[in-house]
């Protein structure tokens, strides 16, 4: 008790002083892992920081990442540096303490490429592995760069470039391997992760998470299990989904690289395996060798999924005390709802407990480890309203579990969605490939909407029940950090970045930034000062017309890192002003049966980034806002490619230029509905 007496009062004294000399006894704690720890438990023991001297907690410095895409990053900090992805998968290396840049390293991804990212250009983070920082690029490279020099040692391409496969997510190195997964069953893939030789790049072993056409030899025998539980489809022509684009951990005691699995593809089983069956390994918790890249167990968490489902979520690894014995767990909190907690070692199912509201199963069958559907989720012959949705209950932004607390802090949402089969469904090789109807959907939310609400749950595991909770105005919202200062951080679309108490909630402190944040804080120590960073930045996924009035909309995206120290006396950046002024429109000459046809040609591959109605957010230009000059140009963008360089694909491969006019002439339909007053 004395010792931490003493703590408290040096890091106090020092705050108030700016002296460093008893500060820099303190040893520097780094953040080398995506997760923080391998068990990517994403707590901190430092506690320099703690509930008695939060009020001096001030910016230390920013760094501006020049962009205005999604922001997800988790930084790692070694040797001193900080090593931060941003968006089309660019490194950036600087000062820890300072913020002062080091080097950048651009992988110098095609623009053309982000058509293939379902969910924005987004990076997670980065490996590191002694010297070697390891990067996925949004193309489908694994690249390992000299990490003080940020010079190229060793890049394969682990994707078919004839595919829309993307990489988003951080690679995790186990042993001398480093493991990469892939996104892209919204387009159609078929999933795998690959272990690479973290000296040379040379593969060693890749595990497809689904079978292929059945003609064909199976992979690998763990495949034997997986293919008699696929029927009646050609799942392969679309690919079968599975893609592992983010949560991944690895036990090296056991020796187990854990994998989690996303949903089918297409997102309909009633097209995909019209005969039934779970569709191994979709949606499941995969415990696979490290060392030979064969299964050890796997758990599927929605068998046959049917609602983009996803088990990709983060997978963490804890030892947790039920009935007086530590057992070794795994949690997760997939898109389905239920939050899982198994016995790494063997898979057991220990408990399944719903953290959202949902209506498409009942339960989860502790016996038999499957969850029981309803009714509510069944939408093969008429279009149900489905929670949660495809945004799930949780998605990407991590979650953090405290050894202080034993309680796990996790940023959830409730969200839904009308879900409608599409019968008729054809595989489009270069489109989306959901076997949906969202046509046939048109109108139904406005009858009987899902709230879409964002929730920070300190969810006590094994008790199974929350022990307190933050609402929040808008859905989707940050990753979270938890400290032994009893801290728990995060931020919100809304631009706030909070500290509350971690065994009850009350708010201790919080910052302003005109950016919205999602990505997950991490904190370290060097040169004796604790220091909380997070990139503040929007997008990716989940950015809906839902968040409406939940996010910023005043001011640009402008992404950036934020430090905070005590005793920092910085203020955050402000981002620039966005001002909406509609420019004069060109007069209508589309026909009505043209503008209908550009409609649906929009919805098709417009709709994912500039929003379903034309109405799009930060991201990407609101449509309704060209100039005549651009809309003069449509064909031009839209067709030929002009501005690719600015990060707007070509879509000639799909669209005439007749197609363009389509689509330019329902753009206008909805720019003068907003002139008029039709339009909010
Ligand atoms: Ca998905």
């Amino acid at each position: 008790m004395r010792i931490v007496v003493g703590l408290v009062f040096i890091v106090g004294l020092a705050a108030c002083s700016g002296s460093d000399v008893e500060q820099s006894n303190l040893p520097d704690v780094e953040w080398p892992n995506y997760g923080l720890n391998q068990g990517e438990t994403r707590y901190s023991d430092l506690a320099d920081i703690n509930e008695t001297n939060i009020g001096q907690l001030g910016l230390a410095w920013s760094f501006e990442l020049n962009t205005q895409r999604g922001v997800e990053t988790t930084p790692l900090v070694v040797g001193g540096t900080m090593y931060a992805t941003a968006p089309w998968s660019v490194v950036h290396a600087l000062d820890a303490a300072t913020g002062e840049a080091r080097w950048t390293y651009d992988p110098k991804v095609d623009r053309q490429w982000g058509r293939w990212a379902c969910c924005d250009v987004v990076n997670r983070g980065a490996a590191i592995d002694g010297d070697r920082l390891f990067i996925g690029a949004l193309d489908g490279r694994l690249i390992a760069l000299d990490r003080h020099t940020g010079n190229e040692l060793w890049s394969v391409q682990t994707t078919p470039t004839d595919k829309p496969y993307t990489i988003t997510g951080a690679p995790r190195v186990a042993g001398n391997k480093v493991v990469i997964g892939n996104g892209g069953a919204e387009y159609g893939v078929r999933g795998y992760v690959t272990a690479y030789d973290v000296a040379t790049g040379e593969q060693i072993w890749r595990f497809y998470t689904v079978p292929g056409n059945p003609e064909s030899p199976l992979e690998h025998p763990d495949l034997e299990l997986a293919l008699p539980t696929w029927s009646g489809g050609k799942w392969w022509e679309v690919g079968g989904g599975g893609t592992a684009w983010d949560g991944m951990a690895y036990d090296p005691a056991l020796n187990i690289v854990y994998i989690g699995v996303g949903n089918g593809s297409p997102w309909s089983r009633y097209v995909r395996s019209p005969g039934g069956g779970d569709n191994l390994f979709l949606a499941s918790i995969l415990a696979i060798n490290a060392e030979t890249g064969r299964l050890v167990w796997h758990y599927q968490t929605t068998p046959g999924d049917n609602w983009d489902y996803t088990a990709t979520q983060h997978i963490m690894l804890a030892d947790v005390d039920i009935d007086g014995e530590t057992r070794q767990v795994l949690l997760q909190a997939p898109k389905n709802g239920f939050l899982y907690m198994l016995d790494r070692a063997t898979g057991e199912l220990l408990s399944a407990t719903p953290y959202v509201a949902m209506n498409w199963a009942s339960h989860v069958d502790v016996e038999t480890g499957r969850p029981v559907e309803i009714v509510d989720g069944n939408y093969a012959n008429d279009p149900k309203k489905v929670s949660p949705g495809p945004q799930g209950g949780h998605n990407w932004q991590p979650m953090s579990f405290s050894e202080k607390t034993n309680l796990l802090y996790l940023p959830a949402h409730d969200t839904g969605m009308w879900y409608s089969n599409e019968a008729d469904f054809e595989h489009n090789p270069r489109g989306w490939n959901l076997a949906m109807d969202l046509d046939g959907t048109e109108g139904l939310g406005e009858e009987d909407p899902v709230e879409f609400r964002g929730h920070l749950l300190a969810w006590d595991p094994v008790a199974g029940h929350p022990v307190w909770q933050k609402r929040f105005a808008g859905h989707w919202n940050g990753g979270v950090l938890s400290t032994a200062g009893g801290l728990v951080f995060q931020g919100t679309a809304d631009g706030n970045f909070t500290a509350y108490r971690d065994t009850d909630g009350e708010q201790l402190w919080q910052v302003h930034s005109t950016t919205g944040i999602f990505a997950p804080p991490v904190t370290y120590r060097i040169g004796g000062e604790q220091y909380i960073v997070v990139a503040a930045g929007i997008g990716g996924g989940g950015m809906g017309g839902e968040m409406k009035g939940a996010m910023i909309n005043d001011y640009h995206n402008e992404g950036r890192l934020l430090a905070f120290k005590l005793g920092g006396t910085g203020s955050v950046p402000q981002s620039a002003e966005r001002v909406m002024i509609q420019p004069d429109l060109p007069e209508q000459m589309t026909s009505a049966d043209d503008i209908a046809q550009g409609k649906s040609l929009y919805r098709e591959y417009c709709a994912w980034c500039h929003g379903g109605n034309a109405e799009s957010g930060l991201l990407h230009p609101d449509l309704r806002y060209l100039t005549q000059d651009k809309f003069s140009l449509f064909k031009e963008i839209v067709v030929d490619g002009a501005y690719v360089s600015r990060g707007m694909p070509s879509f000639a491969d799909v669209l005439s230029a007749d197609d363009a006019l389509a689509i330019r002439g329902f753009v206008l339909d909805r720019a003068i509905a907003l002139r008029d007053g039709a339009d909010d």
